[in-house]
């Protein structure tokens, strides 16, 4: 059952600015990640539009449709199951000790800290810590790490309670959470509020320039409600006194940012290099999204014929991985239990449920081996060269990979 939900905004939620183009209309989906258990199958699954816009002001790509709060206290993304993110943590928590922290005692808040790995990894780096995730499970799993855990949402109303019972933060940082904030504006003041005079915003986040250039359409969904461009952020900050220093560019998650930001400069060049490069890709042109969506209907005629035709000689077919962006990727091609037996996913959450929309079994990675399928279609493909490395004796056996972004390519 569709519900049409009440469009938050008509103004871009980082610039303000009113000139939203919807380029990518994805049609209705359900949650990416309410993954259904097996009684669940048989009832209707509530189903929103996913609507794709970007703001030709500042070139912040955004989903104005923002899902009912209880769809987050069970939440399945765990970036622990991941060796890259165990790696990547440990050396953000070492340049935090590094270059942001003078003494011990100064405090590290991660906002969205999901199961404390980022928290731990700068504990082990001998960093006071903070973490705060609306999410009790997900809580849950933070504390038994040893994470002390500020239970709520992070707004204009909770940050200054965060201040008065912990202190001024020297480090904030927020990884892959920034994206999934419909009051952009609220979250910020309560950065303003909470943050040491000399301390450092930190945001990561997938950014809009790679998502349009390499045909990343699937990193939108309903939680992830928005992809930022840099002249986003350096807007975004403004308003709050928060000026755009530094950034770094990451390779993670398909292409993403890290962003720093204080209240005062200098800005390193960096910065207004990037502003520059935005311009000069045409980040603000409505004819650049107009292209991006042609590619991406090509995309699906391209990967439709592979797994049809695969399909049509008997080949067996499955999925790696089933992330959130797998969810907007297989319900807006139509990708169903006819053409992938099973998604494969090293998250024991999800093992045992059933994607949602496709309702294709999710299973443990195990079963590759055990059901010897031809050919693996790899969903998280920002961790397309981990997954096959792991899966070696997959490919010496003569499997074989499909990647469906940037273009679909089958190797092997
Ligand atoms: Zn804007």
């Amino acid at each position: 059952m569709t519900t049409t939900l009440e469009p938050t905004m008509s103004t871009c939620r980082a610039c303000l600015a009113g000139d939203l183009f919807l380029y990518l209309p994805l049609g209705d989906h359900p949650p990416a990640n309410a993954f259904l258990k097996p009684e669940q199958l048989d009832i209707a699954e509530r189903t929103f539009p996913l609507d794709t816009h970007v703001c030709l002001n500042c070139g912040l790509i955004q989903v104005p449709d923002v899902l009912p709060p209880d769809f987050f206290e069970d939440y399945l993304y765990i970036p622990s199951a991941s060796d890259t993110m165990h790696r990547h943590f440990s050396a953000l928590a070492e340049r935090f000790r590094k270059d942001f922290i003078a003494d011990s005692g100064q405090l590290v808040v991660d906002i969205g800290c999901n199961d404390g790995l980022l928290l731990k990894a700068c504990q082990d780096a001998g960093l006071s810590t903070l973490g705060v995730d609306p999410s009790r499970n997900i809580a849950e799993l933070a504390r038994a790490r040893g994470i002390e855990v500020f239970n709520e949402y992070f707004t204009a109303e909770s940050a200054p309670r965060v201040r008065a019972q912990y202190g001024p933060a020297q480090v904030i940082v927020t990884t892959n959470t920034f994206n999934h904030i419909d009051n952009l504006h609220g979250f910020m003041q309560g950065v303003a509020t909470l943050l040491a005079d000399d301390g450092t915003f930190v945001i990561e986040v997938p950014q809009a320039l790679t998502c349009v250039a390499d045909n990343e359409f699937d990193t939108v969904y309903h939680e992830h409600l928005s992809v930022f461009s840099v002249t986003s952020v350096a807007a975004l900050g403004k308003f709050f006194g928060l000026e755009l220093v530094d950034l770094d560019e990451l390779p993670i998650h398909g292409g993403s940012m890290r962003l720093f930001l204080r209240r005062s400069g200098p800005a390193k060049p960096v910065v207004e290099q990037w502003l520059q490069r935005e311009r000069d890709a045409g980040l603000f042109a409505r004819e650049t999204y107009v292209r991006h969506a042609e590619r991406v209907e090509r995309i699906r005629t391209s990967l439709m014929k592979t797994l049809r035709d695969l399909k049509a000689q008997g080949k067996r077919l499955a999925g790696y991985g089933a992330p959130a962006k797998g969810s907007t990727l297989l319900n807006y091609y139509g990708i169903g239990p006819d053409l992938l037996d099973f998604l494969a996913d090293r998250n024991a959450l999800k093992q045992g449920r059933f994607a949602p929309g496709s309702h294709i079994p999710v299973v443990s990675p195990d079963e590759i081996a055990a059901r010897k399928p031809d050919f693996l279609l790899i969903l998280a493909w920002n961790f397309a060269d981990e997954i096959m490395a792991q899966q070696e004796a997959f490919r010496a056996a003569g499997g074989k990979f499909i990647i469906p972004i940037p273009e679909p390519r089958v190797i092997g």
